[in-house]
């Protein structure tokens, strides 16, 4: 039913029939949210198409996002319309589902009784699997998960690799089976039922967690398919062909910023992989070094999700960082700051408070500072554990890149995850560790303090895409 390369990417989820009366396939849009190269759509509408039955794309407002406050459910929220109108064009139907804290997904549950079947993404990261099972607990419809989000399926790979110096090869060598563009297929099929929910008036939610509060909007982040399009076409244009030089200065402004549109599932790694090299390719210009963070790190933190149980605890270390982390825990700490602290973003240091505001403040910060960032959370925190939690709680109530698998590897990273030994040192024993001035000089420290300071006085905003 499912044909070639897709065919590796679809689990079926339970030992329930496709239901021949059905009047639709369901896909639950969790966590890829774009019409386009997106393989777990592509499976529903394969489905439907076998069937003779309409796609009908279910998304919703998840509870968890909800908690998480403005921030999160904007961003979200921006991407409806632009996505409800895809569909229509394309005959989908489209509900946006806004989930109530007392029962989830019932509503969901009631839909699919009168399905075909439901797709969704296959993903590995709290709460999507957990809500699957949820869902499948009430239907009795056969269930499908697809791998959406990674280029090569995560699951070849038969088990956690240790480093990207053992995954590369292994990555590299099967892909060029995966790196090509996803076909596209139109169902045949369109939806006509008339209980679809297409009145969606994002303004009028949002209302709702205004008064609610969490983080504010981001000041440069806007949700959607057009705004990662736009990010994509600045990043070919003007950051690719520096990134391989310039990439650890954040004011160079060579990074892609798409994590949050990768995360949302607004643009798959795929597109961005193939663009990015068709661009390179054209202008002879060396792409490697961001394939190697888009490709080889991004795939590597799928398959360290895929294949670990507790992603926010630190047995998921390996046993010489555990080792290290222990001889070292009572070691005398000249700075300790409390969570609260932190998260006020008021330390000695300016370029961790630097770093910390531009979480606050853009819902991401740049890769280099990040790395210091995370590293001096460890060194200043009472133990390791202290540290975790507050590097997860930050995430979760800022990052608008967070809870991705790339969340718990790269925050593991800083106690040694996918890394390797280095000279011994106090408190953080052989983990690799960051001086404030070799770094700072590294990633011109002073014109991103001064940059984030202006931005947070909102004298400038970091090109925010229209
Ligand atoms: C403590 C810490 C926490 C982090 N938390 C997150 C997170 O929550 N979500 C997240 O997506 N990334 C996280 N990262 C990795 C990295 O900082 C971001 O992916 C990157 O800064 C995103 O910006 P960009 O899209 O401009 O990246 P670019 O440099 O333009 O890279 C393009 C894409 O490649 C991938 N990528 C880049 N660097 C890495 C990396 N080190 N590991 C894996 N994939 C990478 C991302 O998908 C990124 O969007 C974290 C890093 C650290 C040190």
């Amino acid at each position: 039913m499912f044909p070639g390369e897709l065919g590796e990417r679809v689990r079926l989820l339970n030992d329930q029939p496709l239901n021949r009366r059905g009047r639709y396939v369901v896909y639950w849009a969790q966590v890829n949210r774009r019409l386009q190269s997106n393989e777990a759509l592509l499976a529903a509408v394969e489905l439907g198409n076998y069937l003779g039955r309409p796609i009908w794309w279910v998304e919703s407002l998840p509870w968890p996002e909800q908690r998480r406050g403005l921030r999160f459910v904007r961003f979200l929220l921006e991407g409806v319309e632009e996505t409800a109108r895809g569909c229509w064009e394309l005959g989908i139907g489209y509900t946006l589902l806004v989930e109530d804290e007392a029962a989830p997904l019932q509503e969901l549950q009631r839909l699919l009784r009168g399905a075909a079947a439901l797709v969704t993404d296959d993903y590995p990261v709290p709460p999507v699997p957990e809500r699957t099972r949820e869902v499948l607990r009430g239907i009795t419809v056969a269930a499908y998960a697809v791998n959406a989000s990674t280029i090569v399926p995560m699951r070849r790979f038969a088990r956690r690799e240790y480093a990207a110096y053992s995954m590369r090869p292994k990555l590299l060598k099967v892909l060029p089976n995966y790196l090509v563009p996803l076909p596209f297929r139109e169902p045949r099929v369109r939806f006509q039922e008339d209980s679809t929910h297409t009145e969606i008036h994002p303004p009028s939610l949002l209302l709702r967690w205004e008064r609610l509060g969490g983080a504010p909007p981001s000041v440069t982040f806007r949700g959607g398919r057009s705004a990662a399009l736009q990010w994509l076409e600045r990043f070919l244009n003007d950051g690719l062909q520096r990134y391989s030089a310039e990439r650890h200065v954040p004011t160079a402004r060579a990074a892609s910023e798409l994590s949050p549109y990768l995360h949302y599932g607004y643009i798959s790694a795929r597109e961005v992989a193939l663009a990015v090299r068709s661009q390179a390719q054209e202008h002879g210009w060396d792409a490697s070094s961001f394939l190697e963070q888009l490709i080889v790190r991004r795939e590597l933190a799928f398959n360290f999700a895929c294949f670990t149980k507790r992603l926010d605890s630190l047995e998921a270390l390996p046993t010489w960082a555990l080792q290290t982390i222990a001889r070292h825990r009572e070691d005398p700490r000249p700075v300790v700051y409390d969570i609260d602290r932190l998260e006020a973003g008021e330390t000695h240091d300016d370029l961790w408070n630097a770093a910390h505001k531009e979480l606050l403040l853009r819902g991401k910060i740049h890769n280099a500072p990040r790395m210091y960032w995370g590293k001096k959370i460890l060194e200043w925190s009472a133990g390791p554990e202290q540290a975790l939690a507050s590097l997860l709680r930050f995430h979760d109530r800022y990052a608008l890149d967070a809870n991705d698998p790339n969340t718990y590897a790269n925050i593991l990273w800083c106690f040694g995850l996918h890394d390797r030994p280095f000279r011994e040192r106090p408190i953080l024993g052989t983990l690799r560790s960051f001086s404030r001035e070799s770094f700072g000089r590294k990633i011109r420290a002073d014109r991103y303090i001064a940059e984030i300071s202006a931005l947070a006085a909102g004298v400038h905003n970091r090109d925010r895409v229209k």
